[in-house]
């Protein structure tokens, strides 16, 4: 049986209240924000610590660190619950796709924020 990653047919009703998953989806919000600060720093990082020590050893540990942060980082927003369906936002298999909706019944990550 081999089921595809993402979901056929995405189901939004119209009537359904989305603004009850505010709060679930503001948390799946704050982690991914919380992933992408810790790549976007990555670069100003090791540019900042060769300047000042001059020293590869030491960017190098400055750079496992930063690995250290940048798994936590992937793990905490990885493991996030959808707040309608209640599986993993981003994981539907082993690994983790970081789309906008969730992997398993595809609530936009914005759907609470939309107002037509
Ligand atoms: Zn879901």
């Amino acid at each position: 049986m081999r089921e595809s990653s993402f979901p056929q047919e995405v189901v939004l009703s119209e009537n359904e209240d989305f603004s009850q998953y505010a709060e679930g989806l503001s948390k799946v919000r704050r982690r991914r924000w919380c992933l992408w600060g810790v790549i976007l720093i990555y670069i100003p990082l090791i540019w900042t610590t060769l300047t000042i020590t001059q020293s590869d050893r030491a960017t190098a540990k400055v750079f496992a660190v930063w690995f250290i942060f940048a798994c936590i980082a992937s793990c905490i927003s990885a493991f996030v619950k959808c707040p309608r369906c209640g599986n993993l936002f981003h994981v539907n298999g082993l690994i983790p796709m970081y789309f906008r909706r969730c992997l398993h019944c595809g609530l936009p990550l914005n759907a609470d924020k939309k107002k037509e």
